[in-house]
């Protein structure tokens, strides 16, 4: 599959799975499993895995339009999409002795979601120090943990999951495994009732005494701290950005519509037509949404070039989204006013979605921490 022909596919899901779906899904917090269901067959599943295993080979450009093309409809869906791209990177990139292929096989094939239950209820926005340690049990480890929110929970088939090694001397000294749904011990803790994205099921999970064999061991013993930061980081924070552009483009377009249909009939004018004010709103929100594609087209250069400012890219462009969507959101919902606000149209659901992004890890201010610490030439931990 090549890069057009996956965003087409994903055009096509957006606009017949899950737009039609969206409002109703979000009124109900229900997990899309509609979605899933069709971004398997359509190869998105497996789009940056290698040829090898049945991937497409794409790039994070690809990546980030196909995310992009999901938030314009639904952000949830787009958010279940992205944590099980960073799962599917991160087994991609296991050690040699991981037993992982035919993961990655059914990965590809459609057949698997996958995700990362990282944050735990210990150390909260805090991912890359768990507070939970795995217990050698001869060759094999136990892991015992309290999982704070894990997107696509109950729905996924595997988790990509942290713990402090067994051995770790250091808050960051951890390990990544990957977990099977079957695995006895692990489940989901309670429901999910947020704010926004919420057909999106990130609901917490246990783990208690959950056996895991060397095979299903995806990182040497303390090097689950390089992955989070090599391997996720960049994906996610491109991937968090394109979500905040597909929620900016929704809002900016469905407050078009509004100020073209709706009308003052005593004037005989539109909204739009009748109020600058409102033109300069709609302005401003185009102005930064655009300034928001700008800055991941330019991330996804940096990725696709690696070189010294890579990471500072990474981080300032998932601090910037954040704000931009919520900045464009909140302007859209003021724009469109009392039929934004008594929820006749979907600028609503846009806003609350567009929280989300600030206050998933690292956070907006954590982000804004690092960047600042890079900055000044300061290490970051
Ligand atoms: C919709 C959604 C989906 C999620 N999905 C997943 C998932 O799939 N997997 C997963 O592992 N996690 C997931 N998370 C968890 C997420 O990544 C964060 O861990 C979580 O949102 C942190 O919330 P908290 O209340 O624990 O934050 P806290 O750590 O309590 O932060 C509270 C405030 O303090 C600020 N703060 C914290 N540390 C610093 C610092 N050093 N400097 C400055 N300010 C700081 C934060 O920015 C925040 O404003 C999800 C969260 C949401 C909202």
């Amino acid at each position: 599959m090549d890069h057009e022909t996956a965003v087409s596919r994903a055009k096509e899901i957006a606009d017949c799975i899950l737009a039609p779906a969206a409002r109703q899904n979000d009124k109900d917090a229900r997990f899309s499993s509609e979605a899933v269901a069709a971004l398997g067959p359509a190869g998105l599943l497996g789009i940056m895995l290698p040829t090898e295993v049945g991937g497409s080979a794409l790039g994070p450009r690809s990546f980030a339009a196909v995310v992009t093309t999901l938030a314009e409809a639904d952000a949830s869906a787009a958010m279940v999409y992205l944590m099980h791209m960073c799962a599917t990177a991160t087994i991609a990139a296991a050690r040699p002795g991981a037993t992982v292929a035919q993961t990655l096989k059914d990965i590809s094939a459609g057949r698997h979601l996958s995700t990362l239950a990282f944050s735990e209820a210990g150390s909260r926005s805090h991912f890359w120090a768990p507070i939970s340690r795995a217990q050698r049990n001869g060759v094999n480890v136990r892991l015992t943990a309290k999982k704070s929110w894990v997107t696509s929970a109950g729905h996924a088939q595997s988790y990509v999951v942290s713990a402090l090694a067994p051995d770790g001397t250091g808050p960051t000294d951890s390990t990544l495994y990957i977990l099977a749904s079957s695995t006895p011990g692990l489940s989901v803790a309670g429901p999910w009732d947020g704010l926004g994205m919420r057909a999106n099921a990130s609901a917490p999970m246990i783990l208690e005494d959950c056996e895991v064999e060397p095979g299903l061991r995806l990182t040497d013993d303390g090097a689950g701290f390089k992955a989070m930061l090599e391997t996720v980081l960049p994906l996610f924070n491109l991937g968090t950005s394109a979500v905040a552009l597909g929620l900016c483009r929704a809002a900016v377009a469905g407050t078009a519509v509004h100020l073209n249909s709706a009308r003052f009939e005593h004037l005989g004018q539109t909204l739009g037509e009748s109020l600058p004010t409102l033109r300069a709103q709609l302005a401003t929100m185009q102005i930064d949404t655009d300034g928001l594609a700008a800055r991941i087209a330019d991330l996804v250069d940096h990725l696709e070039r690696p070189r010294e400012t890579t990471m500072l890219r990474a981080l300032e462009s998932k601090a910037a989204a954040g704000d931009v969507a919520i900045a464009v959101t909140s302007t859209a919902m003021r724009v469109c006013g009392g039929a934004a606000f008594s929820k006749h149209m979907a600028i609503e659901r846009l806003f609350r979605d567009a929280h989300a992004g600030a206050v998933m890890a690292p956070t907006g201010d954590v982000l804004r921490e690092f960047i600042g610490k890079a900055v000044l030439g300061i290490p970051l931990f």
